[in-house]
Formats: C-alpha cells, structure tokens, sequence
C-alpha cells in the first residue's frame, strides 16, 4: 500500500475488480459486517471480511527484491503482455 491508512501493509492481492478500479488485499481493510440469520447461519452475526480498496493505492512487492517494484511491461514472443521488476527483471504474476 502506498498510501491512505494502510501505507505500509502488504498483503496478496485477492482480486481485482478492474472495471471498478478496485482490488481485495489479504488482511487488509477488514471489516465487520451484519449478517442477517440465513439457513447457512441461523445466528446471523458478524462477519469479517475483506473490502476492496481502490487499485491505485496499490503497489506491487517484488517477490525477489523484496522491494516495492517499480513495475515495467513488456511483450513475450507469444505476445503476452507481462508486467517485471524494474529492479532485477523478474516477471511478476499479476
Ligand atoms: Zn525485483
């Protein structure tokens, strides 16, 4: 995260809603929501859950460097475009 409250945390990015601009970080942005009773649980209750947060606060963490990567594209043969670490060129998963 770079920026807003949770500049610092890092977490595995679970989605992305791209059309929305958003993502789901693991662990980050929790919040506890009412649950109205239902047949899975009749209690109701509270849940915690992960909310999306807006893409652009996000910075990918080279898995190698261990830095916040400074993220580049470029094409493979096959013309898949990836994103790499501008640091050490290791291609990134997402
Ligand atoms: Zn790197």
């Amino acid at each position: 995260m770079i920026g807003g409250k949770f500049r610092g945390k890092r977490g595995k990015v679970l989605t992305v809603l791209t059309e929305r601009g958003r993502a789901i970080v693991e662990g980050v942005n929790i919040v506890k929501r009412a649950v109205k009773p239902s047949q899975k649980g009749p209690q109701g209750g509270l849940i915690e859950k992960e909310a999306p947060l807006p893409a652009a606060r996000l910075m990918v963490v080279c898995a190698k460097c261990g830095e916040a990567a400074r993220i580049g594209h470029r094409f493979l043969e096959d013309g898949t475009k990836v994103r790499y670490c501008k640091h050490c060129g290791e291609q990134l998963e997402k």
